[in-house]
């Protein structure tokens, strides 16, 4: 387990670029700004969208595309490093006209029609992102 201690830092709140890639546009932000921890969230609604679903047996991400236009209902993620670099590990929950939804794991691909978005600094030591052999995935170590 690992519990680390942040104080809150810069917030920023602001509205993404009609068109825009959602994943790709929050992460030039958190580059400009030098955030190196820290919380996110979005609101809006996507164009088309493309999340990821982790196959846990197999160890290996499996993408859906969403070729149609979702509300966000919500979107929230963090901020941390993999290889000294930001990275935002974003999770999304998405409806359609009936209300029914659909999420993941965001990854390149969702683009954006309407994206209201927060982002909160946390203060404190760097979380850094290491392969995990148990898991296959990349976790704070
Ligand atoms: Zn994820």
């Amino acid at each position: 387990m690992i519990i680390n201690e942040y104080k809150v830092g810069r917030e920023f709140m602001g509205r993404l670029e009609h068109g825009s890639d959602l994943l790709k546009s929050l992460l030039s932000i958190v580059q400009e700004k030098d955030i190196n921890a820290g919380v996110v969230e979005v609101i809006g609604a996507c164009k088309r969208s493309v999340v990821a679903i982790y196959d846990q047996e197999k160890k290996v991400y499996n993408n859906v595309v969403l070729d149609k236009p979702l509300e966000i209902v919500s979107c929230t993620g963090n901020i941390s490093k993999l290889n000294g670099k930001p990275m935002i590990h974003l999770h999304i929950v998405l409806s359609d006209h009936e209300g029914k939804a659909f999420g993941g794991h965001v990854i390149e691909g969702t683009e954006v029609f309407a994206g209201e978005f927060y982002i909160r600094e946390l203060l404190g030591p760097t979380l850094e992102r290491k392969h995990d052999e148990v898991t296959g995935l990349n976790l704070w170590a």
